[in-house]
């Protein structure tokens, strides 16, 4: 199999699956239990939370243990509501876990803004300051696009921040972001950052929210405290401390570097395996044009003129090519939202897929993922024309 929807998820590294018999078998502890055993485990977790919080670059804060992005980020926004005379701030090109979210805080009747993005699929930086005032109490925009693969400017939102509403709390979903994208916490004014195992090599189960002022924050759920009393419920200790080993193995910088030449030399070859097929009209081109202007190695949209991205999802499936189809959480329903905001016709999201990669990927792998996928492209080409 070549998988290339690393974006949906990742293998987990085979490290973790050692830790976790250790955690569930041999030190199975509750750490809010007091006995040595128990002890041990609660140090060793907040022993993860220091180390996760080295990683993100950040010089204070905590952070909390939750199962998936998803939970980190209703947590952070409906953690962050309060009564008033208050406004959310939201970017239209949101995961579901959180455009979903702020549509519903609409139904709610809290005051919403979706900002717009802008063509090259960032999100619009004048219409964001537009928004911002002193009633701003949450502004939530996301690190990188699950869909596109653009990176949002964490700096230039930060400084919109502190310049418009410097009491606002600037929530950043980073699930594509983190140990994807070199950045620190500490250079930016991010508040809150949510981020998820499974997208990095570690289980499904086990994701994080770093929190910078866990007093501005309400719990979702009431119950025995743990977590600051922000999230009760006993720790996942075996999914935490896989979490630390998959950080701990991964170098952001060398994978950076190692993925920017995956995608050079995937586009090379699927360009010259059949750079008109995929030329026409809004061709792939232009979608790796998109992806590079300020786009993340890990993802890129491609587009198959002429043949739906679902055809080719499943044609590619069936000789063992995996590639997705935007957010998997959203992919079994019609249209892109994302894609349609940032101005591509019908037509052509419809003959949209996404790629994604990971470091670990062999040139062999990405050649040939390539050159099957020119293949099974052209091939189906030539049956419907
Ligand atoms: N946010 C983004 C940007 C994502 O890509 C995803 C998953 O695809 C999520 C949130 C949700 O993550 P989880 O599966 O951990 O709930």
């Amino acid at each position: 199999m070549i998988y290339l929807d690393n974006a949906s998820t990742t293998k987990m590294f085979d490290e973790c699956a050692e830790i976790h018999k250790e955690f569930s078998c041999n030190q199975f502890f509750n750490p809010s239990a007091l006995s040595g055993g128990a002890l041990q485990v609660s140090k060793l977790i907040a022993d993860a939370e220091k180390y996760v919080l080295s990683r993100l670059g950040a010089s204070e804060g905590n952070i909390l243990f939750t199962g998936c992005a998803t939970e980190s980020n209703n947590l952070a926004i409906r953690g962050s509501l309060r009564s008033g005379n208050w406004e959310y701030v939201f970017s239209a090109g949101e995961h579901p876990s959180v455009f979903n979210l702020a549509k519903k805080l609409e139904q709610e009747d809290f005051v919403v803004h979706f900002v717009p993005l802008a063509k090259n699929g960032q999100v619009d930086l004048e219409c964001l300051s537009n928004v911002l005032n002193e009633r701003t109490r949450l502004i939530s925009i996301m690190h990188v696009s699950n869909e596109t693969g653009v990176i949002n400017d964490l700096q230039k939102i930060s400084a919109l921040k502190k310049t418009k509403c410097p009491r606002a709390i600037l929530h950043v979903d980073g699930v594509q972001g983190f140990l994807k994208i070199p950045f620190a916490l500490r250079d930016t004014a991010i508040d809150l950052y949510s981020f998820s195992g499974h997208k990095f090599h570690a289980p499904k189960g086990i994701a994080g929210l770093y929190v910078k002022n866990k007093g501005g924050l309400k719990e979702l759920f009431e119950g025995g405290g743990q977590q600051f009393g922000l999230r009760s419920g006993t720790e996942n200790v075996s999914g935490i401390m896989q979490m630390r080993k998959a950080i701990e193995l991964i170098d952001e910088k060398a994978n950076f570097e190692r993925t920017k030449e995956i995608k050079r030399l995937f586009n090379e070859t699927l360009l010259s395996a059949g750079a008109r097929t995929f030329g026409e009209g809004v061709s792939v081109e232009k979608c790796i044009l998109i992806n590079d202007y300020c786009g993340s190695p890990y993802i890129e949209t491609l587009i198959f003129q002429g043949v739906k991205g679902e055809t080719m999802l499943h044609a590619l499936d069936a000789v063992g090519v995996v590639v997705g189809l935007g957010s998997a959480c959203s992919s079994k329903k019609a249209g892109n939202r994302v894609l349609e905001e940032i101005g591509l016709e019908k037509e052509t999201i419809v003959s949209s897929a996404r790629i994604s990669f990971n470091a670990y990927m062999s040139n062999d792998e990405v050649i040939t993922g390539a050159q099957i996928i020119s293949k099974v492209f052209q091939d189906i080409l030539q049956r419907v024309s």
